[in-house]
């Protein structure tokens, strides 16, 4: 990259010399230009903010970042009171709006399991630049909602519209072992071939904060080309390393999770299962050895950096997962 890249001093007590030191290392391994496939916009609280902007987040980004051209894929962030599509609405207003404001960024609006066609459609018109669209569990009509399928949260109308309009679809994957799970893993595999022109992606690399996972199963997906996935979250490398294996570099992006990324802690495998460690957990850490934590936004970009040096990523693989993949994808 002949552009100088220039790391801005640190703004906020967000983050630590430790995410600085880190950030050194960052900028050696980042290209100029960033693409980042999964961030949240929203119009109430969520983690550390009462709304997120896209201005926020490149202030937030900045530290670790430099003045790289950052784009984004703003992701309507979930909340149960979607379920009301007035409150889903506002919340797409509030993604147009940003969007008016930044018009080189685009954006996925969020579905709600009863929607129809004509209800998906009427939302994706109401900007040039929404190019996906969003669900979760939350919205799923049970009350253990991590153990939906994906059908319960996902209506089939979303995968018509996103087929029509070749649309992305991010898909945060839950019971207890994502794509370890047998009906998650067909419905992953029938819907893609049903509908080839939509794009599922993957978020959280497959959701394998477990990372065996993702290690065991993803080679069943090689061959499901409109299944992309997004490195978002992710705090470990393993499970980045098993997907560029197996499906290669071409269907992978980037993604900060922004604003989750902004919370100290790690997302760790253990035993069959995951931990998300939080600040809170932290405080309680005792270490007889030197011991410091990262912003989970740090320990993300630390470990896709890893998952590129012990997979051999050279520097246009690189460019490829955190600008042009995305690019191609949202057409930008
Ligand atoms: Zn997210």
């Amino acid at each position: 990259m002949d552009k100088k890249i220039v790391l801005k001093e640190m703004t906020d007590n967000f983050y630590s010399v430790h995410d600085m030191e880190a950030a050194k290392k960052l900028d050696a391994f980042l290209p100029g230009k960033i693409f980042d496939a999964h961030m949240h916009i929203s119009d109430r609280p969520f983690y550390t903010k009462d709304i997120l902007k896209f201005s926020d987040y490149y202030n937030d980004s900045a530290p670790l970042m430099g003045n790289r051209e950052i784009v984004c894929n703003g992701i309507a962030t979930p909340y149960t009171e979607l379920r009301d599509k007035n409150e889903r609405q506002k919340l797409t207003d509030f993604l147009v709006n940003e969007l008016n404001m930044y018009p080189q960024n685009v954006g996925e609006i969020h579905v709600r399991p009863d929607d129809t066609e004509e209800d998906i459609e009427a939302q994706i018109i109401q900007h040039p630049g929404i190019r996906g669209l969003k669900c979760y569990h939350l919205l799923a009509d049970r009350t253990d909602t991590f153990n939906a399928g994906i059908e319960e949260y996902l209506p089939e109308a979303a995968w018509e519209v996103a087929n029509k309009h070749a649309l992305a679809i991010t898909l945060h994957m839950v019971r207890p072992k994502a794509l370890a799970d047998d009906d998650n893993r067909s419905y992953i595999k029938e819907m893609s071939k049903r509908y080839p022109n939509a794009t599922l992606i993957l978020a959280h690399a497959a959701r394998s904060f477990a990372a065996w996972t993702a290690i065991e199963y993803v080679g069943e997906l090689t061959g499901c080309e409109n299944v992309w996935f997004d490195f978002s979250g992710i705090c470990e490398s393993t499970g980045m390393v098993a997907i560029l294996n197996k499906v290669g570099v071409s269907r992978c992006m980037w993604g900060s999770d922004w604003n989750v990324s902004m919370s100290a802690g790690k997302a760790i495998s253990i035993g069959g299962t995951f931990y998300w460690i939080t600040a809170n957990d932290i405080k309680n850490f005792n270490s007889k050895t030197d011991f410091h934590t990262y912003l989970v936004g740090t320990e993300n970009l630390m470990a896709t950096r890893e998952a590129c040096i012990l997979t051999n990523q050279n520097e246009d693989a690189v460019e490829d997962l955190f600008y042009n993949n995305a690019a191609r994808l949202f057409k930008r």
